[in-house]
């Protein structure tokens, strides 16, 4: 038998509380290499937070989170070298508005991982030509559209190759009209191996593209399932009346 690797991510009945608002209420949840995970769910149902206490975002009172099986709730582990591993794109304004284009791109690869700026910035220009944005390197985050502004922040996410990324509603503040180019680079992730836990309103996309669908309700996993059993079949009522307000 060869050895198992552990889930790239696992949480292991995770709790948060804010106040005495229980959000998160004993989570268990894994994904594996190359997987790409879909959270949907109602508005306050925790996903934000879910994805938040996985980069050290947000604390967690009870439970454990674990990187490729490293638990990094421990006090001791160091948050930034956490979100060195750990890309995040959320619903708006994920780029610095005073940087350029490129800039944004290679900011983490320079400061954090310490690349050269010339090698950096040739990789970078390398991802945004990738995307199609090659002659916007040296613009402003406000000469682009929702859209492309968003597909550089994916591209930002993964300019050091992260083990995980997490994606927060990251279409859900933009136009209808930019919200497919955006999903379609998710999409690209996926087929070059991309391990990700997104929370997403889109169910069509879920449905496509997701390996696994999360759903979860008051802060807990009422249930999950391969994406074509969870929309075909779902088990539980409050998943029926979920999906039923998307038809
Ligand atoms: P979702 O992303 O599913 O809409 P969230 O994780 O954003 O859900 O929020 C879940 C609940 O936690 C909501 O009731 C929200 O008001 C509450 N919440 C989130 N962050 C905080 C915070 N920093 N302080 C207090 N309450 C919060
Ligand atoms: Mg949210």
């Amino acid at each position: 038998m060869t050895a198992q690797r552990p889930p790239v991510l696992e949480l292991r009945d995770v709790w948060c509380a804010f106040g005495d608002h229980e959000v998160l209420r004993g989570i268990d949840l894994a994904v594996h290499r190359h997987e790409v995970v879909v959270l949907v769910g109602p508005s306050g149902s925790g996903k934000s937070t879910l994805l938040r206490t996985a980069n050290l975002l947000e604390h967690v009172d009870d439970g454990q989170i674990l990187l490729t099986g490293e638990d990094i709730t421990d006090p001791r582990v160091d948050a930034d070298a956490v979100r060195a591993r750990v890309g995040t794109v959320f619903q708006a304004y994920n780029l610095f508005p005073h940087l350029s284009v490129l800039d944004n791109v290679t900011l983490a690869s320079r400061v954090v991982h310490k690349r050269p700026r010339a090698e950096a910035e040739a990789h970078g220009r390398e991802l945004l030509a990738g995307i199609g944005l090659g002659a916007k390197a040296d613009a402003y985050p406000d000469m682009l559209s929702g859209g492309q502004q968003q597909r550089v922040a994916i591209v930002r996410a993964i300019a050091a190759d992260p083990e995980l990324l997490l994606l927060d509603e990251i279409t859900s503040a933009l136009d209808p009209e930019l919200v497919g180019e955006v999903l379609d680079l998710v999409r690209s992730l996926k087929d070059r191996g991309a391990t990700i836990l997104m929370a997403t309103h889109e169910m069509a996309f879920a449905r496509d593209v997701a390996d696994r669908v999360v759903f979860l309700d008051q802060g807990r996993v009422l249930e999950q399932g391969p994406a074509r059993e969870f929309f075909a079949d779902p088990r539980e009522t409050r998943t029926r009346e979920f999906l039923a307000r998307f038809r």
